[in-house]
């Protein structure tokens, strides 16, 4: 058997495309949606991904307000430009790209950030009102995540499902929307024991650990979908080139076994992007007290 592929790319862009149609639809009534983005220090890799973000919020018709602050910069500055970015009325989302240096506590940065312009759903508050089952944001990786899973299988009731990893940004928030799904979880992490045989008899697997290729094809259950979240950029090759990215799961062996299996890269990545804009234009709505129809999440 030869697993389906599940086209994160198609799937974003199409997320995307809606997006720009609601930001037109709300520019026309004299509101520009607005995503203030904050990079402290020059991490390359946070680099290419606020550039990324920045990109496809421009061609959604987001306003995008860029703060590139240097690698000095002391924690209270930096909650200085939350505190005015909270206050502004203008600004609808604020995401303050991770990680942050190593003199800034994330965790407190993370809980200066209103909730209601918290488009990245990591403030505690938006945490609670995901576990609690009530109207907030839920973090862009997930909420990706489950997007694609409906789009593969449509309704997940009674489904088994292991979520591997249980960060607060990626496999605690899936657990949980994948139980508001009612689907059976468990969720597994560094001190798990037998996890090839949790991973067996799930029907859908979340792999989001950071280990490259660590879930075999061998483990997955035959028909089972199989979302990928993993980034790893292998050690360098002989050349030295990194041979690309990989994922968490062993692509090739999974396709061999599994109903349909997400790629890296095109998979969960496009998705995380499509979703901060629809974060972002959720709250655009909100905070006009206008309705949108496609926040049901
Ligand atoms: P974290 O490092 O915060 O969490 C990793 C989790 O994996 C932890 O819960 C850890 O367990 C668990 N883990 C580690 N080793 C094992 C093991 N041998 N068996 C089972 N579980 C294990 O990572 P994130 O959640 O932030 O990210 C996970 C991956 O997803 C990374 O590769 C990251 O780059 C990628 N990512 C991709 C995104 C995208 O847009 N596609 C967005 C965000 C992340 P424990 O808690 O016990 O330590």
């Amino acid at each position: 058997m030869i697993g389906q592929l599940i086209d994160g790319t198609a799937i974003a862009a199409k997320l995307r495309a809606e997006v720009a149609i609601s930001a037109t639809a709300l520019r026309e009534r004299g509101i520009a949606p607005t995503l203030a983005v904050v990079l402290v220090g020059d991490d390359p890799a946070s680099a290419v991904y606020v550039k990324a973000k920045t990109k496809a919020a421009r061609e959604a018709n987001v306003d995008v307000r860029d703060h590139k602050l240097p690698a000095t910069t002391s924690q209270a500055e930096l909650m200085a430009l939350v505190a005015q970015l909270n206050a502004d009325p203008a600004v609808d989302g604020i995401l303050v790209q991770l990680p942050l240096p190593d003199h800034i506590d994330e965790r407190v940065v993370t809980t200066r950030i209103d909730p209601d312009k918290d488009v990245d759903g990591f403030h505690p508050v938006n945490a609670g009102r995901l576990a609690t089952g009530l109207y907030g944001f839920v973090p862009c990786t997930p909420l990706g995540c489950l997007m694609l899973l409906k789009d593969q299988l449509g309704d997940l009731a009674g489904l088994d499902a292991v979520v591997i990893g249980r960060s607060n940004i990626v496999g605690k928030p899936m657990a949980q929307l994948l139980i508001k799904e009612s689907c059976t979880v468990t969720v597994a992490h560094s001190r798990t024991k037998d996890l090839s045989s949790l991973v067996r008899r799930a029907d859908i697997v979340v792999a989001a650990v950071g280990r490259p290729e660590m879930i075999k094809g061998d483990w997955i259950k035959p028909g089972a979908t199989v979302i990928d979240v993993g980034i790893n950029r292998p050690t360098p090759l002989a050349d030295g080139s990194n041979g690309g990215l990989v994922g968490d799961v062993d692509f090739a062996g999974a396709m061999q076994v599994a109903g349909a299996v997400t790629p890296v890269p095109g998979g969960v990545g496009p998705m995380t992007i499509a979703c901060l804009l629809r974060n972002t234009l959720v709250s655009a709505h909100r905070r006009a007290r206008v309705s949108y129809d496609k926040d049901a999440m």
